[in-house]
């Protein structure tokens, strides 16, 4: 069984099809890449995963339960963002374990949960400190603690990277991975990157004007793209 399966996703802003019956299924631990231009919908299908937004038509179904009318906090999802939002005036410990004391664990287990995650990171031992003496890619890996810390079946991630540089960007690709690989988690990660999308991805899911134009394995959709848009998008990275 799929652990996602996204059925006929469907969204309208207006006049604009944001998200235009949209199908995928991703396997349980399998990093799916959503790869498109800006304004391709990408955004829109990531928070309709998460909860942040309904969809018009069609269904989200998580382990085969249908989660499409569920708030986001009673979804087994995590989400993170291009900007991280950080709490500046707490220490990175107490960011991390916010999501953890919501749900009022015992005190011992909220720490060895966010010591597992920071650890998880490659962060151990950062706890005290504060996140603005963090940085930029440090400050994203606790972003990503915080989700991880709450132990979501799916990690649903917004070009986490974007606002980094190129060699730290590439150093966190393979963070991502080894992340995945230790935690066996599924993550859909939207990025308009053709190289990040290669790199990282198990699958690549293209799409265009809120349409899939391909899914298919990263070698596949290089070789074999199936539409003259895909070919043309792809091409960029040459
Ligand atoms: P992407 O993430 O691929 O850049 P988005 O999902 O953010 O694309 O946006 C897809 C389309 O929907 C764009 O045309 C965008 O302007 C529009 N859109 C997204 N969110 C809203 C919104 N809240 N209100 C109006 N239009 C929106
Ligand atoms: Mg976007």
């Amino acid at each position: 069984m799929a652990e996602l399966e996204i059925r006929n996703l469907s969204r309208v802003f207006g006049a604009t099809r944001a998200v235009n019956d949209v199908s995928i299924s991703v396997a349980h631990g399998e990093l799916l890449c959503l790869l498109g231009p800006s304004g391709s919908g990408k955004s829109t299908v990531l928070r309709m995963l998460g909860g942040f937004e309904r969809p018009d038509s069609g269904s989200i179904l998580i382990d085969g339960k249908d989660v499409t009318n569920l708030p986001p906090e009673r979804r087994p999802t995590g989400m993170v963002f291009q900007s991280h939002a950080l709490w500046s005036h707490m220490d990175v410990f107490s960011n991390v374990a916010f999501g953890l004391k919501l749900r009022r664990l015992p005190r011992q287990d909220i720490r060895q949960r966010t010591e597992a995650a920071l650890d998880m990171v490659g962060l151990a031992g950062f706890g005290p400190r504060r996140p603005t003496k963090l940085s930029g890619g440090q400050q994203q890996r606790v972003a990503l603690a915080r989700s991880l810390v709450l132990e979501p079946k799916i990690l649903l991630l917004d070009e986490p990277f974007a606002s980094l540089d190129q060699h730290l960007r590439e150093r966190m690709r393979e963070e991502v991975r080894e992340i995945q690989q230790r935690a066996g988690i599924t993550m859909v990660f939207v990025t308009h990157g053709q190289d990040e999308a290669l790199a990282l991805a198990d699958r690549i899911a293209v799409m265009r004007d809120g349409r899939l134009e391909q899914v298919d394995k990263p070698d596949a959709v290089y070789r074999r793209p199936r539409t003259a848009f895909v070919a043309g998008f792809i091409g960029q990275m040459n």
